[in-house]
């Protein structure tokens, strides 16, 4: 089945809660398009001699709340329609969250897994070069997102710097510790969903302790959810995959071990005494925890009246089509939706801003404490709104989310 479009699907899910809202015409055309976009090239001399133009994105979807935030994704198969849909995610992440950001997502058309760390680095330096007319500390602060890392964050920091002639470290986030990273950043969007998930244990009863999960993506986000599951909840991860396919081990898989085995392999398939699956099969195994942790519409009406996992914890941005999000919640699956799930990493990248204007580190532990404050205040008010209004638990994050910003656009005269 071919991909839907995913900003059609973040409009989709937008219309259905401006219906249950009501909202206004003007309230609701206006937060279904970004307020700004710039399209751009971006040439880049490779390490061959000649030179290749990229294609770059920059989308402000919505700065209600606060200036425009979100990562820049460096992925072959990007589109400006990815990235206006990760935009909008990005507003609704923010006001979930209930920080005082708006939502904002960048993108390059480009395989970063062939190219060497000196295209890399111009290409990320020719990215801020041509976005720096956009980005700001009080207008839009970019981050990681898939495939882009905190040494990208500190090349487009450092190229940004030279421009404004002054340190400015604010301006994005996601750093090294060395140059205005903050503690916990580095695997704050796993330990953000690892709080959500402790959270619907407690309201569902299930004891999280020797609970088994199943873990599709082994990036950033995936990665830290296999260390952080075994380690703050006491899961059995059992299985786990990345793009080139997926492990299983009835008896739990070993973080460092498999971690190690990536690192030197390239993936995590091959790893020694395990069964060998698909990405698909993973997706429908029998687990309590079930991770989508890679990209988007995995679980759609094709697959979901398959999936078995009690909780599904969306790492991933936009990993449900709204057709799967019917059968889930009618099947009884606990979805904690990928903009709650996930808002683990913009919260922190928030607290590294308010480091970086106070240029006064906060210890690991503190971050830590403050997060989990934040991600669980929010999986409350969802849960609560989810059983007020008797709607699955995505359309309650909408509710909440889409209310916030639209008070915020009245306050300010704009509706
Ligand atoms: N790219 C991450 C996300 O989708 C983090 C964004 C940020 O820290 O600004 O939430």
């Amino acid at each position: 089945m071919a991909k839907e479009n995913p900003f059609t699907i973040a409009q989709r899910q937008l219309d259905e809660a401006a219906e249950i809202l009501k909202l206004d015409p003007a309230t609701h055309e206006m937060l279904r398009w970004p307020m700004r976009e710039l399209h751009f090239t971006i040439p880049v001399r490779m390490d061959d001699g000649s030179v290749k133009v990229f294609h770059g994105f920059r989308v402000q979807y919505n700065d209600a709340r606060g200036p425009a935030k979100g990562g820049i994704r460096f992925h072959p198969e990007e589109t400006i329609d990815t990235v206006r849909a990760l935009a909008a995610w990005m507003t609704w992440k923010t006001a979930v969250v209930n920080i005082p950001l708006g939502g904002g997502k960048g993108g390059v058309i480009c395989n970063p897994k062939e190219m060497s760390m000196g295209e890399l680095e111009r290409l990320s330096r020719g990215y801020m070069r041509v976005a720096a007319r956009l980005i700001g500390e009080r207008r839009d602060v970019p981050a990681p997102d898939v495939y882009t890392t905190p040494q990208i964050m500190a090349w487009m920091m450092d190229e940004y710097e030279v421009i404004r002639e002054e340190h400015i470290p604010g301006i994005i986030t996601g750093k090294p510790l060395e140059v205005g990273g903050s503690q916990g950043r580095g695997y704050a969007t796993a330990m953000g969903g690892i709080y959500t998930v402790r959270e619907a244990a407690k309201v569902l009863g299930i004891e999280t302790k020797g609970a088994t999960a199943a873990i599709q993506g082994y990036g950033n986000a995936g990665s830290f959810a296999h260390m952080l599951g075994v380690n703050v909840l006491g899961l059995k991860v059992v299985a786990v995959s990345d793009s080139k396919g997926g492990i299983y081990n009835p008896d739990g898989l070993d973080y460092d071990a498999v971690m190690a085995h990536k690192k030197s392999t390239g993936s995590v398939v091959g790893f020694p005494g395990t069964k060998e699956i698909s990405n698909e099969y993973l997706l429908e195994m029998d687990v309590d925890v079930l991770f989508p942790s890679a990209l988007e519409e995995v679980i759609t009406e094709a697959n979901a009246s398959n999936i078995k996992a009690k909780i599904v914890a969306e790492l991933a941005n936009g990993p449900t089509t709204p057709e799967a999000d019917l059968i889930l919640h009618k099947n009884g699956v606990f979805v904690i939706p990928d903009f709650l799930c996930n808002a683990g990493g913009v919260t922190v990248s928030y607290f590294e801003q308010v480091q970086n204007a106070y240029n006064y580190y906060w210890s690991e532990d503190e971050v830590n404490a403050k997060l989990d404050a934040v991600m669980t205040k929010a999986f409350h008010d969802v849960d609560q709104m989810a059983k007020a209004k008797g709607v699955h638990n995505r359309m309650a994050a909408y509710l909440v989310s889409v209310d916030r910003v639209v008070r915020a656009m009245k306050l300010r005269g704009w509706i």
